[in-house]
């Protein structure tokens, strides 16, 4: 694998180029964006070897995409069509139904491989990048069975390498768990930081009073919205349930405070301490 392009270099594919840089040396990593500026940021930082247009796709061995998943879904199909034969495309894209079905028929469907790094942080763009992002992360990949098996061992041996677990999921069942774990995180610490916004706009100073907890719970209302619209969108049915489903929970809570029944509210926080032992060891 000598010539890799990645399509979008931002946090993710800028990190994942820093990593595989360090693996592999002799790999000339050439970047594609929409932006000149975010080209030469990304030259700067080291992060990639050359500038390229989708028109060099055709010496390509790998190609990453690591742009919004809406872009993801319409550059998709046109840059199989400009991969050699034995190329390999991989996808880091937050949601994968859309992304799979767009090139369910595709020609050179086997030549692509849906995946999604559970690795990431609130900040975006080339600078954003950084070493290590993906060591003992899992890496979500769907419909393998439709890639050839040579380029799956490929990219699975790439990923694993640079400290990825693999765990293997169909298109529907990644979106639905994901709408849990990640997209309702996003909307919850989004909404909070809009209450406290809206309710302490002129007084700066109350956000002095706001410690490590406030901090860590808005942490990722700092994320991209040209990332997360496109999610949003994509796995709108999945995230309106779960949104249906915390509204319940915060109604609940709201009512027993209501009710003054905090042997109730007690229970329900207790009961809540169970997630110490869920991610012990992920974080
Ligand atoms: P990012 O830091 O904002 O980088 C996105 C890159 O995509 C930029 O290089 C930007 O380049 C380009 N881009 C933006 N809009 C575009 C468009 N409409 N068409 C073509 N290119 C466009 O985003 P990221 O966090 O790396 O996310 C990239 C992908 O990884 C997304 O699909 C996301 O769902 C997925 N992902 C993100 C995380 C996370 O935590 N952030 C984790 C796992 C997976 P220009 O400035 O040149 O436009």
């Amino acid at each position: 694998m000598k010539n890799i392009y990645s399509i979008g270099i931002g946090l993710i594919g800028g990190s994942l180029a820093k990593d595989i840089k360090e693996l592999k040396p002799e790999v000339i990593i050439h970047g594609i964006s929409r932006k000149e500026s975010t080209l030469n940021d990304a030259l700067a930082l080291n992060l990639i070897d050359k500038k390229a247009t989708l028109d060099d796709l055709k010496n390509a061995d790998l190609v990453i995409i690591s742009i919004p998943v809406d872009a993801t879904v319409k550059l998709l199909p046109t840059i199989l069509d400009l991969i050699p034969e034995t190329g390999l495309v991989v996808d880091a894209g937050s949601t994968k139904v859309d992304i799979c079905k767009v090139v369910e028929n595709h020609p050179k469907r086997r030549n692509f491989l849906a995946m999604h790094p559970i690795a990431g942080t609130e900040h975006s763009g080339p600078a954003a990048a950084i070493s290590g992002l993906f060591q003992g992360k899992t890496n979500i990949v769907c419909e393998v069975e439709k890639t050839t098996f040579k380029l799956q061992e490929k990219a699975l041996k790439l990923f694993s390498d640079i400290g990825m677990r693999i765990r293997y999921m169909n298109p529907e069942a990644h979106d639905k768990h994901i709408a849990y774990v990640s997209h309702l995180s996003h909307i919850s610490s989004f909404m909070l930081g809009k209450t406290v916004i809206d309710k302490e706009r002129n007084e700066r100073d109350i956000f002095d009073m706001a410690g490590s907890g406030f901090a860590s719970t808005v942490r990722l209302a700092k994320s991209s919205p040209a990332m997360w619209t496109p999610i949003f969108k994509q796995n709108k049915s999945n995230v309106i349930e779960t949104l249906d489903e915390y509204i319940e929970n915060l109604t609940h809570f709201k009512e027993l405070m209501e009710q003054d029944n905090f042997d109730a509210i007690y229970k329900e926080m207790e009961s809540t301490n169970y997630i110490k032992d869920i991610l012990n060891g992920i974080h």
